[in-house]
């Protein structure tokens, strides 16, 4: 679609490239970094960021689903490419069509891959999942000797790793991280002792505060974005790191009106005028990711200042208060994430006033409105 919405989502490659460069260092000379790019990395578009990150030397890419790993093979994404949560039975060909690590977490999955490998008369490579504390995907520590004596009598699958993931990384210092390292490294030692492979765990919040647990790979996902993932609350960590926020959300004001006192604003009448009130009517809405939650308690930039959100946020509106602000009119630009002169609003904050993370934020925001790529 080329037509173009008043609302655009701006992406900076080179926030991208600043960021991959900053948890490459921190990764260290032989730790390679995967990139986690799964949910249209995290609403930023998929293949534009992993093109970005693969300008600045990333060779390891983290999805989730299948179709996402094709997507970026069928964008001419190269390097390793891992598929960490599954694909449908049926779908096991495309796996070495588009040549992807599937990461395995059941027998029938090791079997099906091992059956097409033979068939291919090819080998496949797979990472196990372990589920190290999470509870969540993944095999249980003491299920793993079982199944890896079940996998050596596959032939056509190779064990080339073994993965885990922390619960609570970006909390520094956890008793959960400690011991999920503890119970992922035992499992490692002894699988890399007879079948050789990588192991990595570590994901941003790890990166940032438990480098012991960096292992032969670091997959990060949010830091790469920009955001750290304890959100504002890492303070004084955050801006040593200098991150940079990657993704800006700006639209334009399509009407400004003029209220008397009385007049109640948007459906169920939430905000009542004390005083006569001037209101910029948006082109943003739930829809657009800019959730129902703002209603009444969000802000947003114009003419570089912040003004509120008042009555309900409908389905593709919402509007703001303008009231004794001169000149405001259709056309102005407005900035509902990102900076405006002296201004800034964060996913961070974005995600405080819906009582979420800017993980979730930026993946409503990206995902449901055009994207622009910038320098
Ligand atoms: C999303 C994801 C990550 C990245 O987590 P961040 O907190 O965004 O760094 C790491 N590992 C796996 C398996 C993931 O799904």
């Amino acid at each position: 679609m080329k037509q173009k919405s008043f609302n655009c989502i701006r992406v900076s490659s080179r926030a991208l490239q600043h960021n991959y460069n900053i948890i490459k260092d921190l990764a260290g000379a032989n730790v390679p970094v995967m990139a986690m790019v799964k949910a249209d990395a995290y609403g930023h578009g998929m293949v534009m960021a992993a093109q970005a990150f693969a300008g600045a030397g990333c060779k390891n890419f983290g999805v989730a689903e299948l179709r996402e790993a094709a997507i970026l093979r069928e964008a001419s994404i190269q390097g390793a490419i891992y598929v960490t949560l599954g694909f449908l039975p049926e779908d096991v060909g495309l796996i070495f069509h588009y040549d992807l690590i599937p990461v395995i977490y059941d027998f029938a999955t090791a079997r099906l891959l091992a059956d097409k490998a033979m068939a291919l008369g090819q080998e496949i490579g797979v990472h196990i999942k372990v589920d190290s504390g999470m509870s969540r995907l993944g095999l249980l520590p003491d299920e793993i000797p079982a199944f890896l004596a079940g996998l050596e009598t596959l032939p056509g699958l190779r064990i080339a790793g073994m993965m885990s993931h922390f619960p609570e990384a970006d909390v520094s210092g956890s008793a959960s991280t400690a011991r999920g390292y503890q119970i992922f490294s035992e499992v490692c030692r002894e699988v890399k002792s007879r079948f050789g492979g990588i192991c990595h765990i570590a994901n941003s919040g790890a990166v940032l505060s438990f480098p012991a647990s960096f292992c032969d790979m670091v997959r990060s996902g949010i830091s790469l974005y920009g955001y750290h993932p304890a959100g504002r609350s890492a303070g004084v960590i955050k801006d040593a790191l200098n991150l940079i926020p990657a993704m800006s959300f700006v639209t334009r004001v399509v009407q400004v009106k003029t209220f008397p006192a009385g007049s109640g604003v948007s459906y169920g009448h939430t905000y009542r005028a004390e005083e006569p009130i001037t209101l910029a009517v948006l082109p943003v809405g739930y829809e657009d990711g800019f959730s129902r939650l703002f209603s009444n308690r969000g802000q947003v930039l114009i003419h570089g200042q912040r003004v509120p959100v008042r009555g309900r946020v409908c389905m593709n509106m919402c509007m703001v208060d303008v009231t004794g602000m001169e000149n405001v009119r259709a056309g102005d630009e407005v900035v509902m994430m990102g900076r405006q002169g002296n201004e800034c609003i964060s996913a961070e904050e974005l995600a405080e006033r819906m009582a979420s993370i800017s993980y979730e934020v930026l993946c409503l925001i990206g995902n449901n409105n055009q994207r622009e790529y910038i320098e």
